[in-house]
């Protein structure tokens, strides 16, 4: 056996064991240990620099363009790693941390950070949320010593690798071009602006009792839980019908799909989906508790286990485990957005969705658009310029203005995912959205009812991540446009 194959091995073994321990980690069977998968010796010779030029000479030597890329996937992945790496024993501080009670609940309970943020959503009386919201905002503001140590380490660590500058080094850890798309993000803050806060005042008063100008983040949340949707949206009835959805399209329920539907404290209240092995082991996650947003959140994840329990276990590991987000994100959002499709939900929840839902499910998805482009912009200036006395109150700005809400100044690094995940999300609606016309153009817009588009995707599902979302939307002849994301919403929100 070559070295590069040994090398692939060692990386496929790295990779479950970092998803099993994300996975008891998530799962609330036991917090992250900050030890990761990539420590020893193992660890020191994959993060090597000699690693990283063995796997840059073969991607450049290869005649074949999978193999091609999957080599300079598995690279991307172990500086992403080596640089996470260098920072895990603060990461590990702040999720102990935000697994202990140390946090006064509505009724005098205590709870943990993660417990509190599940359950602040769901605070009826205005009050009490608002009252919890700035406990934990406090709490968040105490944490802040390990975020920042962390951050620093990870830009050290950049530099000390001699990778790179961070800010510099994302762009070619991304794979794609970072100027456009904050170009992008901004042109479509701007563009729906007036859209947006003329329609959101109107559900923040009549949903929330708030005035705009008085709105919070927790308003949001509650918001966008649809709370008026509760019995539409049945918690008995979720994965039952995912299964007869997935019958009519003609996907059979994947046997490597394991679904813990148990309750443990400090599990992530929201599903989750984790590929413990590509394609045999897939955990989809949730406690069903009904509503809108678990609905969401169930057939996004269930978007993500169909992609990778489909994947042909034929592939190199670097395009079958790993490559581009926006692609496999992409998926999850199309599966997302069944459930706010109105024929969709007449046929499988029976239920007639009114002309002011289907504004709210256009909304909802332009406040997550918005936040991911303002969460750009933001992380985009932290990484080029640091930690300055007032980055916290740039996120702040930047973040309040993209939501039109007061947004606490204390999130400002733990709202930052790692690796500019957020410009994923951001191509990935963009994604969706030619996925989806598509889609509906080859077929009809009740798509999901077709058997053949169940083999298309299929046949998508297949080929792993070995093209990107730029690719795969050349492919059915469109390309990723921000913009005509942003019109079609704004269109869907109506006239103003
Ligand atoms: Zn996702």
């Amino acid at each position: 056996m070559n070295e590069i194959a040994k090398l692939l091995l060692d990386v496929e073994a790295v990779l479950c064991t970092l998803y099993e321990a994300i996975y008891r980690d998530y799962s609330g069977i036991a917090p992250a240990s900050g030890s990761g998968a990539l420590n020893g010796t193992i660890g020191d010779r994959l993060l090597s620099r000699e690693t990283h030029e063995m796997l840059q000479d073969a991607a450049s030597s290869t005649a074949d363009p999978i193999e091609a890329r999957s080599l300079a996937n598995v690279r991307a992945f172990l500086i992403k790693e080596a640089l996470e790496q260098s920072s895990a024993a603060e990461r590990s501080d702040v999720a102990r941390a935000s697994c202990l009670r140390r946090l006064e609940g509505p009724e005098s309970e205590m709870l943990s950070l993660r417990e509190a943020q599940a359950l602040l959503p769901t605070i009826e009386p205005r009050a009490l949320r608002d009252q919890l919201d700035r406990r934990i905002a406090a709490h968040v503001g105490a944490i802040a010593r390990p975020l920042q140590r962390g951050f620093e380490r990870l830009v050290e660590t950049s530099n000390r690798l001699r990778l790179d500058d961070y800010s510099n080094l994302l762009p070619s850890l991304l794979g794609f071009d970072l100027p456009p798309l904050v170009d992008a993000a901004r042109a479509l803050l701007d563009s729906t602006e007036d859209a947006y806060r003329d329609v959101s005042a109107w559900y923040l008063e009549r949903v929330c009792g708030v005035a705009p100008r008085e709105a919070r983040f927790h308003d949001w949340l509650y918001l966008l839980r649809a709370p008026w949707l509760r019995r539409e949206y049945q918690p008995f009835d979720l994965v039952p019908k995912g299964q007869s959805c997935l019958r009519e399209m003609s996907i059979d329920w994947p046997k490597a799909i394991h679904l813990d539907l148990e309750e443990r404290p400090n599990k992530v209240a929201r599903a989750f989906c984790v590929p413990l092995s590509v394609p045999d082991s897939i955990a989809l996650s949730i406690f069903p508790r009904g509503g809108f947003e678990d609905y969401a959140a169930f057939y996004h994840e269930l978007g993500h286990a169909l992609h990778f329990s489909h994947v042909s276990p034929n592939l190199p590991i670097g395009v079958r485990a790993l490559g581009d987000d926006a692609l496999f994100e992409g998926y999850a959002m199309l599966f997302e957005g069944l459930v706010a499709e109105p024929l969709w939900v007449r046929r499988f929840l029976g239920y007639r969705v009114s002309a002011d839902d289907e504004r709210f499910f256009a909304l909802r998805r332009l406040f997550q658009l918005r936040r991911s482009c303002g969460k750009l912009i933001y992380e985009v200036e932290l990484y080029r310029e640091g930690l300055r006395a007032d980055r916290a109150d740039r996120y702040r700005e930047i973040l309040g203005r993209a939501l039109g809400i007061e947004v606490h100044r204390e999130f400002f690094l733990l709202d930052v995912d790692p690796h500019l995940y957020c410009s994923a999300y951001i191509r990935a609606w963009a994604l969706e959205d030619a996925l989806r016309r598509f889609l509906c153009e080859r077929w009809d817009e009740q798509w999901w009812r077709d058997p053949a588009t169940g083999a298309f995707l299929r046949s998508l599902f297949a080929r792993g991540q070995t093209f990107d979302a730029e690719e795969l939307a050349a492919e059915l002849g469109a390309e990723l446009s921000l913009a005509r994301v942003g019109e079609g919403l704004v269109e869907r929100l109506g006239p103003s």
